[in-house]
């Protein structure tokens, strides 16, 4: 059994001898049928939040709208929530798809009361009263070509339809709720049908804060065929590319940074090769997915070992690595901070990147003192 479902399965069977209800639910019984790693556990239990929290008093709340508490086992994130409705089936049957609304107890049974069971088997998501659910939370919809992207499977004939119709609805959800989405469906192994399915179904002009124009969908339909997969910035990178920078990142201010810096150097690499300056301005990490980029845009591009190799002879790759900090200037110089400072810092950094001078603390103190007498 998979390592994750046993340590959901410890949590279920820790709520039931404290006398409560519980199961493990949603996409970790979704995964284990599939024989899928699940990437965390849902457990629903009868207990209140706060019987959930007097049990687990280090437990994480990380939505009070949705009374979900986060345990952690040895790096496995345990979502415990209070059961929703009455009973573990009003429970499932309250949720996104039914492959998503089976309960695994812990005797080993199966509460299915949605048929979700032969919708796995037959690769099918498909939403128990559509048009009901997609009202009382448009974001479902969005998670229909997100999952058909990660697990190959097809959308029913009616919760299609139902997409089809209630589209615009999309538009009212929170934009941070999409990020988790969209990502999860551009690396999608079959991201390719989750960009037709965004397309077919009319939903793409509705992604909260993205709102994508049609020709930028098909593309990143075309360009998902290939089998070359992106880390998930590199996606995000594309998509902002192809809508000319006009979109707004609906991603935290870090990833937004990331983001920007990749499509940067996407543009620097249509003028220059990568050397030195330009290898460690950019990092290894971001110069790796630009060239990523560039070969599923069909652009010449470095192999990823090419780059490795002129990484690792750069004499520094932070500035961290500088053989003397702001401190040990300012010490010699005997001089306070102040721009001077930053700029001779760069400087400095320059001249060892370059090789000029060695990253040691001796030969960067006489070279500060020649250019000294120099000036
Ligand atoms: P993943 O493998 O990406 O974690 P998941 O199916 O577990 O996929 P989560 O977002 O972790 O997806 O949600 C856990 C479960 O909660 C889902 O399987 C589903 O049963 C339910 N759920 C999540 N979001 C919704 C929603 N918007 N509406 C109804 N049910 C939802
Ligand atoms: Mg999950």
């Amino acid at each position: 059994m998979d390592d994750v479902i046993k340590k959901g399965l410890s949590i279920v069977s820790e709520l039931r001898d404290h006398g409560f209800e519980a199961y493990i639910v949603g996409g970790a019984v979704r995964d284990y049928h599939i024989g899928r790693k699940p990437k965390d556990v849902d457990v629903v239990t009868s207990a209140s939040p706060d019987e959930i929290r007097t049990l687990y008093p280090h437990a994480f709340q990380i939505n009070r709208q949705f009374q979900t508490l986060t345990v952690h086992l040895q790096k496995v994130a345990i979502e415990v929530s209070t059961l929703r409705g009455g009973s573990i089936e009003d429970d499932l049957c309250s949720r996104d798809f039914t492959i998503n609304a089976m309960a695994l107890a812990m005797n080993g049974d199966i509460i299915d009361p949605t048929g979700g069971k032969t919708d796995l088997e037959n690769g099918v998501i498909r939403s128990f009263h559509p048009e009901a659910r997609f009202k009382e939370d448009p974001l479902r919809m969005l998670r229909a070509p997100r999952f058909a992207s990660e697990l190959g499977f097809t959308v029913a004939k009616g919760t299609a339809e139902a997409i089809k119709g209630s589209c615009s609805l999309l538009a009212d959800v929170a934009v941070e709720r999409v990020e988790k989405e969209l990502t999860q469906l551009m690396i999608g192994t079959h991201r390719s049908s989750g960009w037709c399915l965004l397309h077919e179904t009319g939903l793409y002009p509705f992604i909260p804060g993205v709102s994508l124009s049609k020709e930028t969908v098909l593309r990143m339909k075309e360009i998902s065929r290939s089998p070359g997969l992106l880390p998930a910035d590199g996606f995000w990178a594309i998509l902002y590319l192809l809508e000319n920078r006009s979109m707004k990142l609906p991603l935290a201010k870090e990833k937004k940074k990331r983001i920007r810096t990749i499509v940067h150097y996407v543009g620097e690499r249509q003028n220059h090769s990568w050397n030195e300056t330009m290898l460690y301005q950019a990092s290894l990490s971001v110069a790796t997915v630009v060239e990523q980029i560039r070969a599923l845009f069909g652009q010449a591009s470095v192999h990823e070992e090419e780059l490795r190799q002129l990484w690792s002879s750069l004499p520094i790759q932070t500035r961290t690595e500088l053989a003397v900090t702001g401190r040990d200037v300012m010490a010699h110089f005997q001089k306070k901070g102040g721009p001077w400072l930053a700029d001779t810092l760069a400087d400095i950094e320059e001249a060892v990147l370059l090789k000029h001078i060695e990253n040691e603390k001796k030969s960067i103190i006489q070279w500060l003192e020649e250019r000294r007498v120099e000036s």
